[in-house]
């Protein structure tokens, strides 16, 4: 019998760094996922905005659900964060935002969903999910053709979605992983 190389995401180094593997990048998201106070009523995610037009690749900002006051989402602290720290000047569409859970489309509070801040930032070319989000909240999440309509990619990471998930509903009452202690 062959053994098996590993080929865990989580095993992924800066010496491995390539930045044509948006796992790397995910991975960082995933990390920033693991930082949020678990929630029962919401998901916890991470995401990382990174500058595709310079290499190597820069990161911009980086965020976690419910990180700043308000309940926030992931990709909304990423934006405010980069406002606030970073004067932006140019107009290039260029940046590439990871997060471990597609946008949200709606959002129950009616704050503005991440997808149109996305939309509305202007400089997004291309969004790398880690996994869809479940219909525990909002029944359908419509990120996907309303990113598709702006010219946006959206683009899913292979082999990320169970990791992914599982942070998202930690805390949740009967997730995989709502009795980790972790
Ligand atoms: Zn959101």
């Amino acid at each position: 019998m062959q053994p098996e190389a590993p080929h865990e995401a989580s095993m992924l180094q800066p010496a491995d760094f390539d930045d044509n593997d948006p796992r790397f990048f995910m991975q960082l998201a995933l990390d920033e996922a693991k930082k949020c106070i678990p929630s029962q009523t919401a998901f916890s995610v991470g995401a990382v905005l990174v500058d595709n037009t310079v290499r190597p690749y820069k990161i911009l900002a980086t965020g976690f659900s419910r990180e700043l006051e308000g309940n926030t989402h992931a990709e909304e602290v990423c934006f405010t964060k980069l406002m606030e720290e970073t004067p932006l000047s140019g107009d290039e569409k260029e940046y590439t935002i990871y997060t471990t859970m597609e946008p949200c489309s709606e959002r129950l509070s009616g704050k503005k969903p991440c997808v149109d801040r996305i939309i509305d930032f202007g400089r997004v070319s291309t969004v790398y999910v880690g996994c869809q989000e479940p219909s525990t909240f909002v029944t359908e999440n419509t990120a996907t053709s309303k990113l598709a309509e702006r010219g946006i990619r959206y683009l899913l990471v292979d082999g990320m979605g169970s990791e992914c998930r599982n942070v998202a509903t930690k805390g949740h009452l009967g997730s995989p992983s709502g009795t980790d202690s972790k």
